[in-house]
């Protein structure tokens, strides 16, 4: 297997970066306002253990750092100087040709994306899994992603292993063939081809893309604008789709790590989301079942990201405040790039948690939001009323999904030009989601006009809905009249009934 290493191609007056001046170190001996100063100073931090903290630098910043009085070591750059240990992973081109041929063996199921190309060119793969996979149905979307940073690959071979469960077993095994109907999955297996090939935490052009995205606290503005182009491309395919969770994997630690990573107060110890219960639950969902997270240097193998230490910029914030989608954060081995014959065990700890975690899509509150009018599939929000933190439909199928623990709940939904509905008691059970479909009643305009007043038989209703619908009709001979001369709800309702079905 040849491994190439690529270095970037540097354009006009883009800054140099070679992967390879890059340092990993650790700084010892830090209290959590060194942590809280190194975060502010822009240091790229990347796991702490009590006072020591796993970071990447260039050899000027290192100066920096021990001339303030920090106690750094440079850690010997194992991956490049043992080849063997790269070998066997799959290359990106193998990468590739494997993802081509499962697609081409399982049409029936899958469907292979470019979502766009990396710094240097390189496709990146999303492989969508699912019965009916060009049909937008009324199923959750659920999305893993791996190896955004591309020097921790072993969440790509998990990933491969799991296209390859889900599509082998599909059809024999009753637990995969109902995940691959009821749920559409969408699976990244390398998110950084650049960084991978170069053995480089960072894309080509030296950015972290797990500190790349909107964040809510330092970066609030939602847009792909001046974030590198893998991150742009992962935003882009988002805003198009309605994941409704999703995880992305890392190594150097064995942890699950949960939102949010970032917190207005730089010095806060823990950093909650309005669904802290739910996190907490989905996150020990992933680490029980895999036996040394579980048991591991963390308390059962899960701990809050803020709590851990600050990131700004990170995919999973990003997912849960813009995109209403829970994500967390895998840390699959302690070892960024353990020798592939670890691969294995590996996934044995992993298989199970990968499935399960994914199945937790299923349970909550779902239903399908339409408008009562036309029928129409609606872009609505969903509110669940005692947690600040709303959902959103897709508009395609208009089908949501909100993860719940089990309890009983009073949802409201929303949309503009309709009327907004509360449902109160909704009770969700720890198994399948309780359905609660909604007809959405537009909102009928203060200002309905009628030709004449005096004859009601030949007036004619001149209405624009919120929706945007212009509506004109004849006014039905019961028509009721208010007193300011304009047209009453109810013949709002009555016109609205004829347009959705003139046989009526
Ligand atoms: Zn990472």
């Amino acid at each position: 297997m040849i491994f190439q290493i690529f270095f970037p191609v540097i354009s006009q007056a883009e800054t140099v970066f070679n992967p390879h001046d890059l340092l990993e170190t650790r700084i010892n001996n830090l209290t959590r306002e060194d942590l809280v100063r190194l975060t502010q100073m822009g240091i790229d931090i990347d796991g702490v253990w009590e006072t020591t903290a796993r970071a990447y630098m260039l050899p000027d910043r290192l100066k920096e750092l021990r001339s303030l009085g920090y106690e750094v070591t440079v850690i010997p750059d194992r991956i490049r100087r043992d080849s063997d240990l790269i070998q066997a992973y799959h290359s990106y081109s193998e990468l590739t040709s494997e993802l081509k041929a499962t697609e081409t063996a399982h049409p029936d199921i899958c469907r292979l994306y470019n979502i766009g190309n990396s710094e240097q060119g390189r496709e990146l793969w999303f492989m969508k899994i699912t019965d009916n996979p060009d049909i937008e149905e009324d199923e959750p979307e659920v999305k893993y992603i791996s190896t955004m940073h591309g020097d921790e690959p072993v969440g790509t071979e998990l990933s491969l292993n799991l296209i390859r469960v889900l599509t082998d077993e599909y059809g024999t095994d009753p637990r995969i063939t109902a995940l691959v109907n009821e749920i559409e999955i969408w699976i990244m297996p390398l998110m950084n081809p650049d960084g991978y090939m170069s053995q480089s935490r960072y894309n080509a052009k030296g950015r972290d893309l797990n500190r790349s995205f909107p964040d809510q606290n330092y970066d609030p503005n939602n847009t792909v604008a001046d974030r590198p182009i893998e991150t742009q491309h992962v935003m882009n395919w988002a805003f198009a789709h309605s994941s409704v969770l999703s995880a992305n994997f890392h190594t150097g630690a064995l942890v699950v790590n949960y939102p949010y990573d970032s917190d207005p107060d730089p010095r806060a110890n823990y950093s909650a989301t309005p669904d802290e219960p739910l996190f907490i639950e989905l996150s020990l969902t992933y680490a029980s079942l895999n036996e040394p997270m579980y048991n591991g240097s963390f308390d059962r193998g899960i701990i809050n990201g803020a709590e851990w230490y600050h990131i700004r910029g990170g995919m999973q914030d990003w997912n849960y405040i813009w995109l209403g989608c829970n994500e967390v954060t895998i840390e699959l081995n302690d070892i960024k790039w353990p020798p592939y014959s670890d691969i294995p065990d590996l996934w044995n700890d992993n298989r199970e948690s990968m499935l399960t975690y994914m199945e937790w899509s299923l349970r909550g509150v779902r239903g399908v939001i339409t408008d009562s009018v036309t029928g129409q599939p609606l872009n609505a929000t969903v509110t669940v009323v005692s947690i600040a933190h709303d959902v959103f439909t897709d508009p395609d199928a208009g089908d949501y999904h909100r993860l719940l623990l089990p309890g009983t709940y009073d949802i409201r939904f929303s949309a503009d030009g309709y009327q907004t509905q509360t449902v109160q008691e909704v009770i969700v059970g720890s198994g399948n989601a309780t359905q609660l479909n909604v007809a959405m009643v537009p909102q009928v305009p203060g200002d309905i006009n009628h030709s004449n007043s005096a004859d009601l038989t030949d007036a004619i209703v001149t209405m624009k809905l919120l929706t945007g619908t212009d509506i004109v009709f004849p006014v039905h001979k019961d028509a009721d009249l208010n007193n300011d001369g304009k047209i009453g709800l109810q013949e709002a309702v009555y016109v609205l009934r004829k347009i959705s079905d003139p046989e009526n």
